[in-house]
């Protein structure tokens, strides 16, 4: 259930418009007119994308003990998807107008249009059929011949690949309980109401945890990963006020789910949910064993117990969980004299371009010097060389609109002093620091 709040659409527009022109994202298929809830990261969104990828990946497994990589195919056997009970019920309700021909998920009319039986497109009344189920999962055919026996499914989540290697990891990594599977991955959904730019996708990318428990240590583990995975949007910058919590009521449990708790975000459209944590029983682990005859249980040799694990579930979406950093940090801040400036506030880390140098004249020597100043700060991350003409506050305003934490100014005094001016995004104060010490400056800056 998605909740409503005060809506600013204008400010969805300014941003979608800010990925659109600075090479953030961009709608898949374009030249071809776009192709529905698929979009493209550009130059910029990939290299942030990947921070917020990277960013979960070294606080999930490179900074613990307990918890260790995966990377399982996207397509799966289709059993897979009858034991985890996908076939049968990843379905949404679907309603057709029969005026405008329209579809909808008839969980979301009466959001839309106040009513239960007004089409939120044409607007008539009681034009609306009955609710049909429809499944959600992607279909195509292994082999070169469509028929049934060759039916498979584009996964749905990543989740399962985790799953169905629990025994896999278990031996070659010689795990004991508690430990956790972590994936960052491609997962497809045929929405029927896709939408809000890059919220509701039909391609897009999770990254879940699954960590294995003894059962007897269920509400410890659930509280535990709770409060890790609040804290993680938080030491990334995301300002609490747009951070609230969703307890999942019994109606909107999952199948699978004994317990489930949302982090919603605040968007632009709305509080909505960014990621998810489930309490998801032994329901996976003993599914499997029954529907692949392998024994999945655990022997414990210490207490000498043997028993199907427990799974606490983190499941957030790399793609969701971005647009959400890119709206809490969206700002545009009223300056001295009138004048605005728009600036994405993003935590360093998330920024896609670390540091940008800038020559004040496009004339040698003053490129000459640039130039070697950016080789001295490469390593640090993406770096941006900006020699275009017009006033270096111009140039600043570009970097600020795109997040660029620091930028490097090589003007005449340097080509004397051997000293350059770095501006900070944030509070755009400037100090001089020598060349000989600016790597070292913007490496602790950065850390
Ligand atoms: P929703 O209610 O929004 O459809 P869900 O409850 O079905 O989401 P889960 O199945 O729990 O979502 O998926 C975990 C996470 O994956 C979500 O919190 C979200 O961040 C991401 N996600 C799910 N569906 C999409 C989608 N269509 N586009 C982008 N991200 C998605």
């Amino acid at each position: 259930m998605e909740k409503r709040a005060g809506r600013e659409p204008d400010r969805m527009q300014e941003i979608i418009s800010l990925c659109k022109r600075r090479g953030y994202m961009f709608p898949s298929s374009e030249v071809y007119g776009g192709i529905n809830a698929v979009f493209d990261y550009g130059p910029l969104g990939v290299e942030f994308k990947n921070n917020v990828k990277q960013a979960w990946w070294a606080a999930m497994t490179r900074r613990r003990d307990d918890v260790v990589g995966l990377d399982a195919g996207i397509l799966m056997a289709r059993r897979v998807w009858q034991a985890s009970g996908h076939e049968e019920v990843f379905t949404d309700p679907l309603v057709d107008c029969t005026n405008c021909k329209e579809r909808f998920r008839a969980d979301q009319i009466e959001e839309l249009t106040g009513a239960p039986d007004v089409c939120p497109k044409c607007g008539m009344k009681g034009t609306l059929t009955q609710p049909r189920q429809f499944n959600l999962m992607f279909k195509t055919y292994m082999g070169p011949v469509e028929e049934d026996a060759g039916l498979i499914y584009l996964r749905p989540e990543t989740a399962q690949g985790i799953y169905v290697n629990f025994e896999n990891v278990q031996t070659s990594m010689r795990r004991r309980l508690p430990f956790g599977i972590a994936q960052i991955g491609k997962a497809f959904r045929n929405e029927i109401s896709p939408g809000n730019f890059t919220y509701r996708m039909r391609e897009f990318e999770q990254m879940e945890l699954q960590y294995f428990i003894d059962p007897a240590e269920e509400e410890r583990w659930f509280t535990y990963w709770r409060e890790q995975r609040w804290r993680w949007y938080q030491e990334l910058g995301m300002k609490p006020e747009h951070m609230q919590w969703h307890e999942h009521t019994k109606e909107e449990l999952a199948h699978y789910a004994r317990a489930a708790v949302d982090i919603y975000f605040q968007f632009p459209f709305g509080w909505k949910e960014m990621e998810g944590i489930h309490d998801r029983t032994d329901w996976d682990l003993r599914r499997h064993s029954e529907f692949s005859g392998k024994d999945l249980s655990y022997y414990d040799d210490l207490e000498k117990r043997r028993f199907i694990p427990y799974i606490i579930e983190t499941s957030a979406g790399a793609d969701r969980g971005s647009l959400a950093f890119l709206c809490d940090a969206y700002d545009v801040e009223e300056l001295e004299g009138g004048d605005t400036r728009v600036v994405l506030r993003l935590h360093k880390k998330l920024a896609p371009v670390k540091v940008a140098v800038m020559p004040l004249s496009k004339k040698e020597p003053l490129v000459a010097l640039a130039h070697q100043v950016q080789d001295t700060v490469r390593d640090l991350g993406l770096t941006q060389y900006d020699e275009t003409g017009g006033n270096i506050g111009k140039r600043y305003r570009r970097q600020d609109e795109i997040g660029t934490p620091y930028c490097v100014t090589i003007d005449f005094d340097s080509l004397e002093d051997r000293q350059v001016t770095i501006r900070e995004r944030d509070s755009m104060e400037q100090r001089r620091v020598p060349i000989a010490e600016l790597r070292a400056t913007l490496a602790a800056d950065l850390a």
